[in-house]
């Protein structure tokens, strides 16, 4: 009863521990310095390239129905000199495009007469538009610096994802790219199980060193799925393009050429089963030798992979339907469109849009069925052990996996949660005793 009670807060303690790791050795840092009479000092403030303590600062939104000439009129500039601002200003800078609800700043003369000195205009979180009058008038656009931050996460799946991150206070965006970008191919995130763990290396992203931009990519993790590790590292195989994948510890490339569904968002209707009975049949055995996958009509189809369309056509079973050869080895064919949007002979990539679903031909309700085929026969293409995307060139196999050497330990040496959550139980216990 007692661990009932303590077990939430106990929980979130364990996690802030592992959360604020970096700032914990900062806070034990100050701690050793000796304390000092501080002086009270004015703390010079940098931003957009002036020293803020050197004006007046005013700082706020473009309203509806405001002009650039208001706002200086307002701030007591006259129409001549707004005139000369604006005609001087316009080859970087266009007043005419001040959108309703961007922040401005302005810098006021310190003096008594609070004169406007600069306009500065943030069309986004990142650009800004300066127009300097102080002497001269002149006007440039700039970008805020941005940087990167690295941090790590672990977690323990205790119902999803999703919940474990925000337990976490990470951001959701982190979830998607393990399950959409990482472990597509390798770990169904609809079917995690109670006591999944993860470990992540990221990088947040940060403009001006202050302002948070979300987490930008993901540098390594390790998802231990009913107990088997995944690892995964981020690696760029092509420079020039910028081509980035990730790869597991024998530099194995963690996508596969096959998509595992044609429709996203979509949900199994109907799995491949050879000894399926149907009522409606007089519970006769009617093999499915396809996997349907229920979608609202109109949702597009996919080529889960790079091939030649082989068939484009209508039959009375199968509707309108494409079929795609990927290799010697592998087709897939994709019934009941509503539409279908490549004929014969198109050479479609993995993603491509080849139709859009419908209900077309013998069935009750808008799906695809998906039909794969290995060597000529129909199989269960979620049985297959399909083979990898691109993988990564003998060349470059060799610095990857020099690369991956520190990475591996570095998530290697973060503790597990329940590890951390272990020891602080430990902890409470006793003092509870003492
Ligand atoms: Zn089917």
């Amino acid at each position: 009863m007692i661990f009932q009670i303590q077990k939430t807060p106990l929980r979130v303690l364990a996690l802030l521990i592992l959360v604020s790791l970096t700032s914990c050795k900062d806070d034990a840092k100050q701690k050793d310095t000796p304390e000092v009479a501080v002086v009270a000092k004015e703390i010079d403030r940098f931003e957009f390239g002036f020293k803020l303590n050197d004006f007046i600062v005013v700082r706020d939104t473009i309203k509806k129905g405001d002009s650039f000439g208001e706002i200086l009129e307002r701030n007591k500039i006259g129409y001549p000199k707004i005139f000369q601002i604006a005609e001087k200003a316009k080859d970087s800078f266009d007043i005419r495009r001040l959108q309703v609800g961007k922040p401005y700043t302005l810098l006021l003369s310190k003096d008594s007469l609070q004169l406007p000195k600069c306009f500065i205009y943030q069309p986004n979180k990142i650009d800004y538009s300066v127009i300097d009058f102080q002497d001269s008038i002149h006007a440039y656009n700039h970008r805020k610096p941005i940087t990167y931050v690295e941090k790590e996460v672990s977690g323990v799946i205790t119902s999803n994802i999703s919940e474990a991150l925000d337990n976490l206070g990470v951001s959701p965006v982190l979830a998607y790219k393990m399950s959409d970008d990482i472990y597509a191919w390798t770990i169904d995130f609809n079917r995690l199980q109670v006591g999944d763990r993860f470990k992540v290396i990221y990088a947040d992203k940060y403009i001006d060193d202050s302002i948070y931009a979300g987490v930008d990519h993901i540098k390594a993790a390790v998802f231990e799925h009913k107990k088997e590790p995944f690892y995964a590292f981020e690696f760029k195989t092509d420079s020039v393009k910028g081509i980035v994948d990730y790869f597991n510890e024998d530099a194995k490339n963690l996508r596969r050429a096959f998509l595992k569904a044609p429709v996203q968002f979509s949900r199994v209707s109907s799995r491949y089963n050879l000894r399926r009975r149907i009522a409606y049949y007089g519970n006769k055995i009617r093999p499915h030798k396809g996997t349907d996958f229920a979608a609202r009509v109109g949702t597009p189809i996919l080529a889960t992979a790079n091939g030649t369309v082989t068939k484009a056509s209508y039959t009375r079973s199968n509707g309108n339907y494409v079929k795609i050869r990927h290799n010697s080895t592998y087709s897939t064919q994709y019934l009941h469109m509503q539409k279908r949007k490549s004929k014969v002979g198109d050479f479609v990539k993995q993603g491509d849009i080849i139709g859009w679903v419908g209900m077309t031909g013998n069935t009750a309700g808008p799906h695809v069925c998906y039909r794969f085929w290995k060597n000529g026969r129909q199989v269960d293409p979620f049985r297959q052990k399909l083979p990898e995307a691109e993988p990564i060139s003998e060349q470059l196999k060799v610095s990857y996996l020099e690369y991956i050497k520190s990475l591996r330990s570095q998530l290697d040496n973060i503790q597990f949660l329940d590890d951390e959550l272990l020891a602080t139980q430990e902890n409470e216990f006793q003092t509870n005793y003492n």
